[in-house]
């Protein structure tokens, strides 16, 4: 079988499966499978496929037909640009926090920065590596995944403290920039998501609990004592979520809140500033 009769043979299986990307997917598993770079693939396309690698690619179909997402079955995602490792145990980067990273290391020059609810440290290492930080945290509840992103730092040579625990009970220090993209999709929807996050991606990464706000309330009222004055806080949320965590830091005293975008024009993003002089110690 040359490789081209493998991409046709993949792409025809998973486009009679009704996979939408089959041949996005095809290319990707068969490069993986054959530890080759596309244009590598494209020009030898009419050479013999070995039949470990033939064999490799059909048992990497066969588990994307079960609709395991491609980047579990290939190990890797790239995020901005750096590419990082994912497993099981952590949510799969996606494309619209690139722009929260973004935002982040933008503002993160000489700045001490929190990734609260790390997952595969995609935003840490990412701000580590492209922002021009102090000093770099990350904090996570699940050990798999700190195992995950501590292998990502690594990898890309990224210097950052790592804590394990909820929220901030672990975190030492107080910070300039938090930044968190928590679980926030409503435990009753959970079961609508597609196959591929329900079944397959952490549902520790994904439940928000009963109206997906429960990280939201709790990051908001727990980060003041994290957050140095004129400190900011830069959320994730989910694209119906704008107005009511933006409600929810006014309540709790944070100024400048500005609800922001992604790509398609969905509210994806919150930020705001814990303001120098703020509520609390005017009261003392
Ligand atoms: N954006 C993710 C999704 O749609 C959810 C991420 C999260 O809960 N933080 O599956």
């Amino acid at each position: 079988m040359t490789y081209s009769e493998l991409m046709s043979a993949g792409i025809r299986m998973l486009t009679e499966a009704g996979f939408e990307e089959a041949r996005t997917d095809v290319r990707t598993l068969v490069c993986h499978a054959c530890g080759t770079e596309l244009t590598e693939l494209l020009l030898n396309a009419g050479l013999n496929v070995p039949h470990k690698q033939e064999r490799r690619f059909f048992s990497m179909l066969e588990r994307r037909l079960k609709h395991e997402p491609v980047q579990y079955i290939t190990g890797e995602q790239e995020f901005c640009g750096i590419k990082f490792h994912v497993r099981p145990g952590v949510l799969i980067p996606r494309p619209e926090t690139e722009l929260l990273a973004e935002a982040v290391f933008r503002s993160a020059s000489g700045k001490r920065v929190l990734d609260l609810c790390t997952g595969s440290g995609c935003i840490a290492v990412t701000v580590a590596k492209l922002g021009s930080p102090s000093l770099v945290a990350a904090a996570d509840c699940s050990e798999a995944a700190l195992k995950i992103a501590k292998e990502n730092a690594a990898l890309q040579d990224a210097e950052i403290s790592f804590f394990c625990g909820d929220l901030f009970e672990p975190v030492e220090g107080t910070y300039d920039i938090i930044v968190s993209n928590p679980p926030y999709i409503k435990s009753g929807i959970i079961r609508e998501l597609m196959t591929e996050v329900r079944d397959f991606e952490p549902e520790l990464a994904l439940d928000g609990k009963a109206d997906g706000l429960y990280f939201y309330r709790r990051i908001c009222a727990e980060a003041k004592e994290y957050l140095n004055p004129g400190g900011r806080l830069m959320f994730e949320i989910g694209y119906d979520q704008g107005t009511e965590v933006s409600e929810l830091l006014i309540t709790e005293g944070y100024t400048g809140v500005e609800v922001k975008q992604d790509y398609a024009g969905l509210d994806r993003m919150v930020f705001a500033v814990w303001p120098v002089q703020n509520k609390e110690s005017k009261d003392v």
